[in-house]
């Protein structure tokens, strides 16, 4: 019983590509999935991966932010079930409501609504339940090939064959992973709340607003849209590498832009020569807590990486030498 588990190794298998595929539709198809934990760490560690330190180790408690996210928006926000008997609710389901009504917090306000404290009061009690539960489990759907983990130091480290799988091709395993969670959700729940659903389940992480970004932007002096270099009137944030590949909201990921620049650069993925430039803006940026983690070469890397995924043309090539 995996769940079981205080420590582990992963095992030290040379995994290929298909190998990686292979087990990664073993723990997705899973039919023994009672409850949606698994499916939520899964979309946790792909939102994670811009996260890791060098040896590929994040900890419990970064997780579970992006866990406790997820289910703030699907339990509270949306009403939705996450197991599969009707009688019963999950852990994490009694955590959230339990705090919910403690701190009296209206029902519509989604998860970044929560002040920084209460945030991270409920990130602590989600903690707990995944601790108990999950980490264990889901080492044991992929055959203990995915992480190591510590229970009492609370961190895993991912194995690097994974963090490049999951860096690759990040853009359809969050597709496939939203799918399946869609699919589990669909048979709990009724019909009413199962509308959109699968829209639902695939922005439940993206923030409803970037004002935060915004202003730390704005105090550290870009005043000029990142790409056409005019003064700023009305403001977009942008995230340089659209949030469908990237999957999480990180400082050195946004830049400012005119309304302009912002809507005819819409999903795709800039030139190399904006790379250049955010390159140089992370810099002077650098020092400011937000950029924990940030690396040039992380940033190079996922550029590289979204550009193979995308298949567009990229931003930058015609629409500006129009003007
Ligand atoms: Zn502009």
């Amino acid at each position: 019983m995996g769940w079981r588990l205080d420590v582990a190794e992963a095992s030290e298998h040379y995994l290929t590509e298909s190998d990686l595929w292979r087990l990664t539709q073993q723990f997705l198809l899973n039919a023994a999935h009672t409850t949606t934990y698994k499916h939520v760490l899964m979309k946790a560690l792909l939102e994670c991966t811009t996260e890791l330190d060098e040896t590929g180790k994040v900890t419990f408690l970064e997780i579970s932010k992006h866990v406790t996210k997820i289910y703030w928006n699907l339990v509270i926000t949306n009403g939705l079930r996450q197991v599969n008997t009707q009688t019963v609710e999950s852990s994490v389901e009694k955590v959230l409501k339990k705090f919910q009504i403690k701190h009296n917090v209206p029902l519509e306000w989604s998860f970044e609504n929560l002040s920084g404290s209460l945030k991270e009061e409920l990130c602590k009690s989600v903690n707990q339940v995944y601790k108990n539960y999950v980490y264990g489990s889901f080492y044991s759907s992929f055959n203990g090939t995915v992480y190591s983990f510590n229970k009492k130091e609370e961190w895993i480290k991912i194995v690097p064959v994974y963090i490049v799988f999951f860096e690759k091709y990040k853009r359809i395993l969050m597709n496939v992973t939203n799918y399946q969670l869609s699919i589990f959700l669909e048979k709990y729940n009724s019909s009413e709340l199962m509308q959109n659903i699968l829209n639902k389940v695939e922005f439940i992480s993206a923030r409803h607003s970037l004002k935060e970004f915004k202003e730390i932007l704005l105090k550290s002096g870009q005043d000029k849209c990142f790409y056409c270099r005019k003064t700023l009137k009305k403001i977009h944030v942008d995230h340089f590498i659209p949030w469908s590949y990237i999957q999480n909201d990180v400082l050195w990921n946004f830049v400012l832009s005119c309304p302009r620049c912002n809507s005819s650069k819409n999903n795709r993925i800039a030139e190399t020569k904006f790379l250049i430039k955010l390159v140089d803006r992370n810099k002077e940026i650098q020092n400011l807590e937000y950029m924990t983690n940030y690396t040039e070469k992380k940033l190079q890397y996922v550029y590289e990486l979204s550009k193979l995924n995308d298949g567009h043309v990229p931003y930058g090539t015609f629409s500006l030498e129009r003007r």
